[in-house]
């Protein structure tokens, strides 16, 4: 029974030898569950059915870095220099270039979740859009700023940068301003591209134009009141060295804090991107008095890798999006950038950053749940896969010893499962799966939900229970995400009927909650069980869209398994203004939903698809209306 897997001590955490980074509060809390948990699985399943427990997790140690590496505290925040030479800024734009990736698309409401979660992750600068885009995008970074952006988190009381990004235009940097201004540290992130091919054929202007916009902009920024301005010479990969000196020397002069160098195209090798800063950093006037950042796409899966060596040579300010996601193939992933300085600092001079890696897992989920972009199994770090042993060689290293195979343990990211809490879950036990879950689901998602939340998962969980032998870890994430990570609903799910088979034509039945409470019905025809339900709900809700993906995975093996939907739909809003291009596109909106009915679960998905699409809409509407009156001038 599993009582024979109870004993191994729990290996000492790397966190409690890590001033910096808060002590999770569930060893102490929930001790009791603790003693009573399998030590070195993961997972509800193997705590209700040891031999599953033998298949892969487990928990281990590359001691000896550990225990070497204390971290120093964060240094206090002066906008263009750092007092310790060691220390590496985070720089998180999951909300600006992630977002702007396809279908990734947030509403102000999750965006607002997510930076509150990167604030607890202790990224040092929240990029939380680019407000020129649209009015809801200026809105988003403004609540962020008032919010997040004036909330101690962590136990130094750390309080994030709140960054906007513009075009080198004054109503840009006006958008940009009006919507940061109000968090304690505000940013404004300011760009032009400077190589040859962006300035001939984009801009079409001259080199010397080029520099005398980027001073005169930034000089701007700063006359505004802002004291921290940072500035990107885009497509800095393929400029011209002595060009790049040049410009950056004049931003410098007109008050430049920051001086970000992207890797636009994700073009260059990790020697020559570290050359770039090393050369830079060396050759650039005034660069003492500025920190050197970086911004690496992964085009050629290199941005990690980039990343590195630009702080390897001297880079001070790190680029990075939770999960890699952003345009085309990404960004550089925060949790690989931060892992891989953890894990090699020694071999990188000691540099540290001010994360709270125990935040890492909760981030990721986050981030894939509303964005609806998710990590293949095998992603570094936060991939399903990425703590699983199941080659015959590992496992028999990893039971000799965990340091053989595994670089990271589990806990340093927050990852731990429900099993952690010794619960065993099934239907006989519903009350103290009531009690159990109540207090240990803030531990496993890592924040507090709201009785109402919690009712509202637990209903849903009791008829999985009674329908189902186990139910997993997995079921219970999936529940989870459906009750959680939800836009605000404008429309649900009361009941759906759906008739299928060979003999006739599909027939679905839907009835849909609205906004005012009134219950709407609706019967429809289609080519199968789900397309006939979706078309019963569009006849409810009257939103026309295209539905451009759909796709189904069971969340556990076995036919009674939870099916999770996901879909992302478009449809007729094309308000936005893409930051590199500045052309309109019409945005795309993911959805998901989850059931042990595939009907069910997909029209759940659907739901949750248009329920964002109208939030944004609504927001579109009434900051449009608001903005008409008080538009900023245009001097571009
Ligand atoms: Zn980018």
């Amino acid at each position: 029974m599993a009582s024979s897997l109870l004993s191994s001590p729990k290996p000492s955490s790397f966190s409690s030898a890590n001033p910096t980074s808060t002590p999770r509060p569930r060893a102490q809390t929930l001790s009791p569950f603790r003693a009573a948990a399998p030590r070195f699985s993961h997972g509800l399943a193997a705590a209700a059915n040891p031999s599953a427990s033998r298949r892969c997790y487990h928990r281990a140690f590359a001691r000896p870095v550990r225990a070497s590496m204390a971290q120093p505290r964060r240094p206090e925040y002066v906008p263009n220099r750092i007092d310790d030479p060691n220390y590496v800024r985070v720089f998180d734009t999951t909300l600006r270039d992630g977002e702007q990736s396809p279908g990734a698309t947030m509403t102000s409401t999750e965006k607002l979740v997510v930076a509150r979660q990167l604030a607890r992750l202790g990224v040092d600068i929240i990029e939380a859009g680019f407000p020129a885009s649209s009015p809801d995008d200026l809105d988003a970074v403004r609540s962020i700023a008032i919010e997040v952006g004036n909330t101690p988190v962590g136990e130094d009381g750390h309080v994030p940068v709140i960054c906007g990004l513009s075009r080198c235009n004054k109503r840009d940097i006006d958008a940009a301003w009006e919507a940061v201004r109000h968090a304690r540290r505000p940013r404004i992130h300011t760009f032009i591209a400077t190589s040859e091919i962006h300035m001939q054929h984009k801009l079409r202007k001259t080199p010397e134009q080029v520099v005398a916009i980027a001073k005169e902009m930034v000089a701007y920024a700063r006359s505004l009141g802002c004291p921290d301005v940072e500035f990107s010479p885009e497509d800095a990969g393929r400029s011209n060295r002595e060009f790049l000196y040049h410009i950056l020397e004049e931003v410098i002069k007109a008050g430049a804090t920051t001086l970000n160098i992207p890797d636009t195209v994700g073009y260059t090798l990790p020697y020559e991107f570290g050359k770039l800063i090393a050369d830079i950093k060396a050759n650039t006037p005034g660069i003492e008095n500025a920190i050197i950042s970086t911004h690496c796409q992964n085009d050629l899966g290199l941005a990690t890798a980039n990343t590195l060596a630009g702080a390897h040579a001297g880079a001070r300010q790190l680029e990075v999006t939770i999960n890699g996601i952003g345009e085309r193939a990404g960004n550089a992933s925060l949790e690989e950038v931060v892992m891989a300085i953890k894990c090699r600092r020694e071999l990188l001079g000691g540099l540290y950053t001010g994360i709270n890696t125990q935040h890492i897992t909760m981030s990721s989920k986050m981030v894939q749940e509303h964005s609806g972009l998710h990590v293949q199994p095998h992603k570094a770090i936060v991939g399903a896969n990425a703590f699983a042993h199941e080659s015959g060689i590992h496992q028999d290293g990893m039971l000799k010893y965990k340091g053989t195979y595994e670089i990271i343990s589990p806990d340093d990211i927050g990852l731990t499962r429900a099993n952690e809490f010794g619960i065993v879950l099934g239907k006989l036990r519903l009350n103290i799966a009531h009690l159990t879950l109540r207090k240990a689901l803030p531990y496993l998602l890592g924040y507090e939900i709201t009785d109402k939340e919690f009712e509202d998962f637990f209903k849903r969980y009791k008829e999985v229970a009674e329908k189902k032998k186990r139910v997993t870890d997995e079921d219970i994430e999936a529940l989870l995400s459906d009750e959680i990570f939800q836009p605000k609903v404008f429309w649900s799910l009361a009941d759906v009927q759906a008739t299928c088979g060979t003999l006739g034509l599909s027939t679905a039945t839907v009835k849909l909650i609205g906004p005012d409470g009134d219950e709407k019905i609706a019967c429809a025809v289609g080519t199968g069980p789900v397309d006939a339900a979706y078309k019963a709900v569009d006849d409810i809700i009257q939103i026309p869209t295209v539905l451009r993906e759909y796709s189904m995975t069971s969340v556990t093996e076995g036919i009674d398994a939870i099916a999770t939907t996901r879909v992302v739909v478009t449809g007729d809003v094309s308000d936005s203004k893409h930051a590199l291009t500045g052309h309109s596109f019409n945005r795309a909106f993911s959805g998901s939903g989850a059931a042990l009915d595939i009907v069910v679960s997909s029209v759940r998905a659907y739901l949750s698809a248009l329920n964002k699409m109208s939030s944004f809409v609504g927001a579109i509407k009434a900051s449009s209306e608001v903005s008409e009156s008080q538009r900023v001038q245009t001097t571009e």
